[in-house]
């Protein structure tokens, strides 16, 4: 990403340092190309000033007749000499038909122009041919440049000669020096004959050939100046007439423009340096904006990084934290599940004690009657024997024989718990222990007028295990029905049994008063009881439980749908009707 911004800002510079180098340099030409047309017309004018000399000489009927005749020399002579300082020109002079000046403005000066023949001029030969002539040169006889501009002096036809005005274009060179600027004008052979830069006067801007070099030589133009190349390297051409060039190590934008009908090219140089200057100023300010915004980029990615891992340290802080009180809630857990368990613990064993208690209750009130009871018959049995009737003596004993018997009973049930159960042996039919335990019930029934159905199929179904165990588990369950049964107008007991597969379902169906879900999961528990004390210990249905397990069956409890309480108790079948069973 800041690469990229990198690229991007590094584009931008580049770009806007170009975008200033084509504009500055655009500018320069616009102001370069105003100020050559400036200078065209300054020199036009210049030019133009003197330019009806020459004619107006050329028409002169003294000159004529002087060019005729040699006559009027004096009057001429005078005559230019005040025109000459009337107008302002250089000089002022006739020429015969062969090029001698016959007269001058600058007759009276040592180096005056009478006398001297300057037919090799081309002004002279121009004007001999052509009417008219211009030239610039340097003076042969004052050494000084000037422009030379001719008319032909005609007498109908005949070439009389030449009038001729020279000008001197030394004080625009002046103020075009004044003004700091390199103008310069070139000829046609690229002789740089007016020149604001003294060291470039009279240099070329091509090589001259030998044949130029001749023709120049010929017609003394420049005197004996070497005309040296002028080292000006172009770097660029840009346009026509507009191009970069080096002098020096320096760079220039040189604009070049024809002079209209003077075969002259007019130049203007001007240095390269504030457009560089403009384009470097950019580069370096887009630079230091580059690289602040860059600075400012790293500043602000650090800042966001710092706020990320100031987050991430938040986060992690929030973790951490959030982890300590985890710690601390899983230890305040474990700190309430211990004391849920120790609680519990002492739940079990207060239920442990709650059910010893209602065990001793229970014992102690099975066990108080017969004791009372004995006790009674005891000391009945003294009396009698004080009166020897031994007869009732006799009854007497008979009954604590049967209240002992009914006491052992009592522990006998209770050594279940105590001691390993033998291991059973022997087989016997369910329908024989079934019937003995109705029979040892049947007071029950008569008792609360209960109703009872049984279905049981004819076929004796033998079992594995002793008569009086089996007997003691459906004694249990009939009693428990007979007990639910007590309180209510409906009093049914169905018993049914059924052979499935390789077990005998015995089904022991009432329509008491049912068992509550919660009791469900404890009916076969030791001691668990729903009665008051006395009238039940809690041990009936959990010796089933231990019986019929050891049978190698199953016991279990359910309400039915229409009120009332089911046991289903089931036993491994040996055979039935005597048969094995398949
Ligand atoms: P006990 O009869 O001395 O209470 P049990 O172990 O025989 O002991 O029975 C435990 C409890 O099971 C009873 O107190 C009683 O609440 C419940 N129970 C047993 N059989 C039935 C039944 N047929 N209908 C309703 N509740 C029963």
């Amino acid at each position: 990403m800041l690469f990229l911004g990198a690229i991007l800002a590094t584009g931008l510079v580049w770009q806007a340092t170009r975008w200033t180098y084509t504009d500055a340099l655009n500018n320069l030409i616009k102001v370069g190309g105003e100020r050559l047309t400036l200078y065209s017309g300054t020199l036009h004018g210049a030019l133009s000033r003197y330019a009806y000399l020459p004619y107006v000489l050329s028409q002169n009927a003294d000159v004529k007749i002087l060019l005729k005749s040699s006559f009027n020399l004096g009057l001429v002579n005078n005559y230019l000499e005040s025109l000459n300082s009337e107008a302002g020109s250089e000089a002022l002079y006739v020429m015969n038909s062969i090029g001698d000046t016959l007269a001058a403005s600058n007759w009276r000066k040592p180096l005056s122009f009478v006398g001297k023949n300057y037919g090799f001029r081309p002004y002279f030969t121009d004007a001999k041919a052509d009417l008219r002539g211009q030239f610039f040169a340097i003076g042969v006889t004052t050494g000084q440049p000037g422009y030379f501009m001719s008319h032909s002096v005609l007498e109908g036809e005949r070439f009389l000669g030449a009038a001729v005005a020279k000008v001197n274009l030394t004080p625009l060179q002046e103020d075009w020096r004044e003004g700091g600027e390199t103008v310069l004008v070139s000829d046609a052979n690229g002789v740089l004959f007016l020149s604001s830069r003294e060291d470039w006067k009279y240099r070329t801007l091509t090589q001259l050939s030998e044949n130029q070099r001749t023709l120049i030589l010929a017609g003394r133009q420049y005197g004996d100046q070497s005309l040296e190349l002028l080292p000006l390297e172009t770097v660029e051409i840009l346009a026509e007439g507009q191009r970069i060039v080096r002098f020096e190590n320096v760079l220039y934008l040189m604009l070049s423009r024809p002079l209209e009908g003077l075969n002259w090219q007019l130049h203007h140089v001007v240095p390269l340096a504030p457009v560089r200057e403009q384009w470097q100023a950019v580069a370096a300010i887009g630079t230091v904006l580059a690289l602040l915004i860059l600075a400012l980029g790293l500043y602000a990615r650090e800042r966001r990084q710092k706020q990320i891992s100031r987050r991430k340290a938040r986060e992690a802080e929030a973790i951490q934290e959030m982890n300590l009180r985890l710690q601390e809630e899983v230890t305040e857990r474990s700190r309430t599940e211990n004391t849920l368990r120790e609680t519990q613990a002492e739940l079990v064993q207060a239920g442990k004690l709650a059910a010893l208690g209602h065990m001793a209750a229970g014992i102690v009130h099975e066990l108080n009657q017969p004791i009372s009871a004995i006790r009674t018959q005891a000391a009945s049995g003294r009396l009698l024997l004080d009166r020897e009737d031994t007869g009732k003596v006799r009854e007497t004993l008979a009954a604590v024989t049967r209240m002992t018997e009914h006491m052992a009973s009592i522990t006998a049930q209770l050594k279940t718990f105590a001691h390993k159960t033998p291991k059973l042996k022997g087989q016997v039919v369910l329908q024989d222990c079934l019937d003995g335990a109705l029979a040892m019930t049947a007071p029950l029934f008569s008792e609360f007028g209960i109703s009872l159905s049984k279905v049981i199929p004819d076929k004796p179904l033998t079992i594995n295990g002793d008569r009086a165990r089996v007997k003691q588990v459906l004694v249990n369950l009939i009693r428990n029905a007979v007990d639910a049964m007590r309180d209510c107008n409906q009093r049914d007991l169905r018993v049914e049994i059924s052979v499935q597969n390789q077990e005998v379902e015995i089904s022991m169906s009432d329509s008491g008063i049912g068992i509550t879900e919660q009791d469900i999961e404890e009916l076969f528990t030791p001691f668990f009881t729903t009665k008051e004390v006395g009238e039940g210990m809690g041990l009936g249905l959990s010796i089933s439980y231990r019986i019929v397990t050891d049978l190698g069956g199953t016991i279990r409890a359910q309400n039915l749908p229409d009120g009332g309480a089911q046991f289903i108790v089931r036993l491994p079948l040996i055979n039935q009707g005597g048969g094995a069973v398949k």
